[in-house]
Parts: structure tokens; C-alpha cells; sequence
């Protein structure tokens, strides 16, 4: 079977002998307070800067899911109320969790064609969240559009999820002070693992609130993994398995650029397709790495069925697109084999 699914997404083929590696190191059985465990944990955080292009004075600590991140830029980098701005089923999501917390979070609800545009009632909030690419309705926030967001809130911490985007887009780092992701998506990997990156000044509000409550409180793990360490016993083997892979993986410019032209073809030959649309019809939102297909509710069942009889398992729809759209995930992982086996399947695909 191939999977197209956007997360849990395919995993790299060479993940199955990274796990073989991995016991046989016999890491796996040592203390995270070793120097065995803090080398491979130094090595991820380089690879992590190098490959992924993130600056030098961000800081990265481990976690267990995006979601736990949600929780944590609640608790641990906002003082009143974070302001949320989203389109879809994910950024909705973050923005309950948030207010779960913190009942006066604010959220602001934008239409999936157009480009954000912030309201003008909207005045310098403390924290901005959102959501850079959208995992159920396949659009991002263009790298423009960030860079347009850090010079209209420069006093604002500006907070994204990148879940589906990192280890596949170039993103401008610096016009961000929080990324998260988990690594089950772009980064082809085992889920159980989170990726929280921080920038000196959220770092820097982080100590001003200095959130000491909970396990998850970001000052602990700050703490811990300035000594290359964690707050608990961490996922030693999704570390492990998520140095390996930085190893083989090319720069996030080259992986980028190759995901932007393997969209372009996915985009171009969905316009032409007789039963299926892409369900974004405003080229400047569209992500690269989720695809978005509608088609009518009767199309999309049988399409799914016929897929799967033809070893290809395509993405549910999600939210309010469940059963209007699937979904393509178009990461680093997956090769163009599979790709051109995804697209023979559509080019013959007949009711
Ligand atoms: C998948 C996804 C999540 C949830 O990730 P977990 O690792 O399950 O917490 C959050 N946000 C976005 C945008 C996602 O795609």
C-alpha cells in the first residue's frame, strides 16, 4: 500500500533500519542524563538549526505533539489572552484549547479563498496564533504574507503551527518567535514526538511570566536542553530516529523547492480533471504540501474504495470537508514512484 495520508503520513523506507540501528547502540537502554543520550540529543538540535534553517539564537526543545504546544504557548508565553486567527478545523482547534485555559482568548475566523487581512479593530495583542499551513483545508500563509505580519505586530509574540510544513517549506524563521510541529508529517517519522522552537524574545517573555506550574512549563525545558537534556524521560528513540533522518535529508531549500514543482503538477492536473477540483481556487493561498480535492459526495466514497483496491490510500477529508474532499500529502518522503502511481490511478480513473 501507499499511503497519501497528510499525518499520520509514510514514514522514510530507511527508518526501518535506523530502528535496528537504534537497539543495537543500545541507547535505547540508557540513562537520559548520559553523555551517550546528550550527544545524540546536541546532534538532532544541530542537524535541527542546520537543515531546517533555523537561527542560531532559537531555541529547541523536545515535546510529545503539536497539541501539547498549544497548550504550552497558552500557559507558558501568554500573560492575559492569546488572539487567534484561522480558517480551518486546526487553527479552530488551537483556539479552544487556548480558551480552555485562558477563557478571554480571542479568535478572529477568515474565508478559506482569501488572504488573511487583519481587521483594523485588531490592536497589537500580546500573542498572535496562527495557523501557517492548514492541514485540513490546504492552505498556508505565504512567506510574504509572515513577513507582512512581523513588521505590521512588532511588539506582538507571533506564534505558528507548522505541523505540516516543517521538513517541507522554507519558512522565514525570524518572522516567527514560536514554531511548532509534530514529526509524523513532513518529517516522515513515528509519531510521538514534538518540536517547540523558540526565539530570544519569547524566550525572554517566557522568563517575564515565568510559568513554573505545570510538567510542560517551558522554563524547565528550556533549562534542561541548555544542557542537552529533558524535563522527563524523553522519546529517546524518536530523537534517535529523528537524527538520522536530518542526516540524509537535503537542505529545506532543495526539499522545498522540489515539493513546490510536484504541487504545481498536482495543482495543474486536478484543474483539468473531469470529477475532481482543487477545493482552493485562489492560487496564492494554496499549500504545497497538503492537497485539497473536491468532488461530489458520491465521487469521493468511490474514489477512496477504488484507490485502495489499487494499493493507495488518499487522505479523508476533514471537518466540514469530510466527505467533499480527500486529501494528497505532497512530503519529502514520498518518492516520485509513488507519485506517478497516484497520478496513472486518476488518469484512468473512471465511474
Ligand atoms: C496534525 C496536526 C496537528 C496535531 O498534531 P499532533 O502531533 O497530533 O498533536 C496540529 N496542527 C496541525 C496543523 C496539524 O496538521
Amino acid at each position: 500500500m501507499t499511503t497519501f495520508y497528510p499525518g499520520p503520513a509514510k514514514i522514510y523506507p530507511q527508518v526501518a533500519d535506523y530502528l535496528q540501528d537504534a537497539y543495537r547502540s543500545g541507547i535505547l537502554s540508557s540513562n537520559h542524563r548520559s553523555e551517550s543520550f546528550m550527544q545524540i540529543c546536541q546532534k538532532t538540535l544541530d542537524l535541527l538549526h542546520k537543515k531546517l534553517n533555523i537561527p542560531a539564537d532559537y531555541a529547541i526543545v523536545f515535546v510529545s505533539s503539536a497539541t501539547e504546544c498549544w497548550e504550552i504557548i497558552t500557559q507558558s508565553f501568554t500573560e492575559k489572552n492569546s488572539l487567534h486567527l484561522y480558517n480551518g478545523a486546526f487553527g479552530e482547534k488551537w483556539f479552544d484549547y487556548a480558551q480552555h485555559i485562558k477563557p478571554t482568548t480571542q479568535a478572529h475566523f477568515f474565508d478559506l479563498e482569501t488572504r488573511l487581512e487583519i481587521p483594523e479593530s485588531i490592536y497589537q495583542p500580546e500573542c498572535l496564533c496562527l495557523t501557517q499551513n492548514e492541514t485540513s483545508n490546504g492552505t498556508r500563509l505565504n512567506t510574504e504574507q509572515l513577513t507582512f505580519l512581523r513588521t505590521d505586530f512588532p511588539n506582538t509574540l507571533i506564534a505558528y503551527d507548522v505541523t505540516s510544513a516543517l521538513g517541507g517549506v522554507d519558512l522565514p524563521m525570524k518572522a516567527g518567535d514560536i514554531w511548532f510541529a509534530s514529526v509524523q508529517k513532513c518529517l516522515g517519522l513515528p509519531a510521538g514526538l514534538g518540536l517547540l522552537i523558540v526565539s530570544p524574545r519569547a524566550i525572554a517573555k517566557a522568563k517575564q511570566i515565568n510559568d513554573r506550574k505545570y510538567y510542560n512549563s517551558f522554563l524547565f525545558m528550556l533549562e534542561n536542553i541548555q544542557k542537552f537534556q529533558t524535563h522527563h524521560t524523553p522519546n529517546v528513540l524518536g530523537i534517535y530516529l529523528l537524527m538520522r533522518v536530518l542526516e540524509q535529508v537535503e537542505s529545506i531549500q532543495t526539499e522545498a523547492k522540489i515539493l513546490c514543482q510536484r504541487a504545481e503538477i498536482y495543482y495543474n492536473f486536478f484543474e483539468k480533471h473531469a470529477f475532481f477540483k482543487p477545493l482552493v481556487k485562489n492560487k496564492a493561498v494554496r499549500s504545497a504540501t497538503v492537497m485539497c480535492v473536491e468532488g461530489s459526495e458520491s465521487h469521493i466514497a468511490t474514489v477512496k474504495t477504488e484507490a485502495e483496491k489499487a494499493g493507495i490510500i488518499l487522505g479523508n477529508g476533514y471537518g466540514i470537508w469530510k466527505n467533499t474532499t480527500f486529501r494528497i500529502a505532497n512530503f519529502p518522503q514520498i518518492s516520485e514512484n509513488e507519485i506517478e502511481k497516484l497520478l496513472y490511478f486518476f488518469q484512468t480513473f473512471n465511474l
